[in-house]
């Protein structure tokens, strides 16, 4: 039994709403990991928290991010399901989603005559952050890239930032699937910022254009099940309603009592008037999404979602307050 530390007791934590049965997925095996078809040669696994997928073909098996705690189960799923299929196991191309460790840092298992792929800015990112964990790309590219491996056809494509300044969209038209990570929780809500996300209106517009795709599975890089079409539509309503109570809260919360109140300390003038518009903008969603998305009711994850998406709407947006007359 491991307890928190400074002293704090398990008993302490708090109770949240049970988890709806549409967020749950699939179990892993003992090992840790569950593999499993998306469609003919495309395959997607996950540890129940994170996800890979990799495509076997004629010419070796394409590999789509490494997280490192799936790791070595990565190679034990691709070994037995070349072994069913009765084709090569070795990995021979590596994609890279994006460019952060939790999704690419067991990348540098696949040493051997690997092809890496990913977007320019991934390789510059790479190499500003130096992770042995993580080669840079050899292969890059700035828009679109086709990727043909043993007679099949894979899509890459960068529509601007969301996430990270580097997050790819990932079709596969002849599997009916999209890739496309940490934008979407199937069934969840987004933790932390939305999704510890860099570029608000960017992440918020992402959803559109991974819908404006032909699939019908996505694979969005988190938790044990994939994606289906309505659970984008679901995630788009939760941070609609978000941008919409966010703007309500702000144009009905008055900023000046709070500044009189704290006078020289203009800061916690601001602390005070923006949690304030915060608590406003999150409490009704945190009640309409409790019981319909997992973890609507951990208050840290719609409130700080909610804060980021209200800080983008006065900063990015605009207003951030009246012009001086
Ligand atoms: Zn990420």
């Amino acid at each position: 039994m491991t307890s928190p530390a400074s002293g704090a007791s398990l008993a302490d934590l708090p109770e949240y709403a049970p988890i709806p049965k549409s967020a749950l997925g699939v179990a892993p095996n003992e090992q840790g990991y569950y593999v499993g078809r998306v469609e003919r040669n495309l395959y997607w696994v996950t540890d129940g928290v994170y996800q890979a997928a990799f495509l076997t073909t004629a010419e070796g098996v394409v590999l789509f991010d490494a997280p490192p705690s799936i790791g070595h189960n990565l190679q034990r799923a691709i070994d037995e399901i070349a072994a069913e299929d009765g084709v090569s196991n070795t990995v021979t191309h590596f994609v890279y989603s994006h460019h952060h460790h939790d999704h690419g840092g067991a990348a540098s298992i696949f040493d051997g005559n690997v092809v890496r792929i990913g977007h320019e800015e991934t390789r510059r990112l790479l190499l500003r952050d130096g992770d042995p964990g993580r080669p840079v790309p050899d292969v890059t590219f700035a828009d679109t890239y086709t990727l043909e491996v043993g007679g099949e056809h894979v899509e890459l494509a960068w529509h601007g930032p969301n996430h990270s300044p580097d997050n790819i969209y990932i079709h596969f038209p002849g599997h009916d699937t999209l890739m496309f990570i940490d934008v979407v929780n199937a069934g969840w809500v987004p933790i932390y910022n939305v999704n510890l996300s860099e570029d608000v209106i960017g992440y918020m517009g992402a959803p559109a254009i991974a819908l404006d795709y032909p699939w019908t599975h996505l694979i969005s890089g988190h938790l044990g099940r994939l994606a289906t079409r309505d659970d984008v539509a679901l995630h788009q309503q939760y941070i609609a309603d978000i941008e919409a109570s966010a703007r309500e809260a702000l144009a009905a919360v008055n900023p000046v009592p709070f500044y009189m109140h704290y006078g020289e300390n203009f800061w916690a003038g601001v602390k005070a008037h923006l949690d304030t518009v915060t608590e406003r903008a999150a409490a009704p969603v945190i009640a309409k999404y409790t019981g319909v998305l997992a973890a609507a009711d951990i208050e840290e994850f719609t409130r700080t979602t909610t804060f980021q998406i209200m800080q983008s709407l006065r900063l990015d947006r605009g207003p951030s307050g009246p012009v001086h007359p």
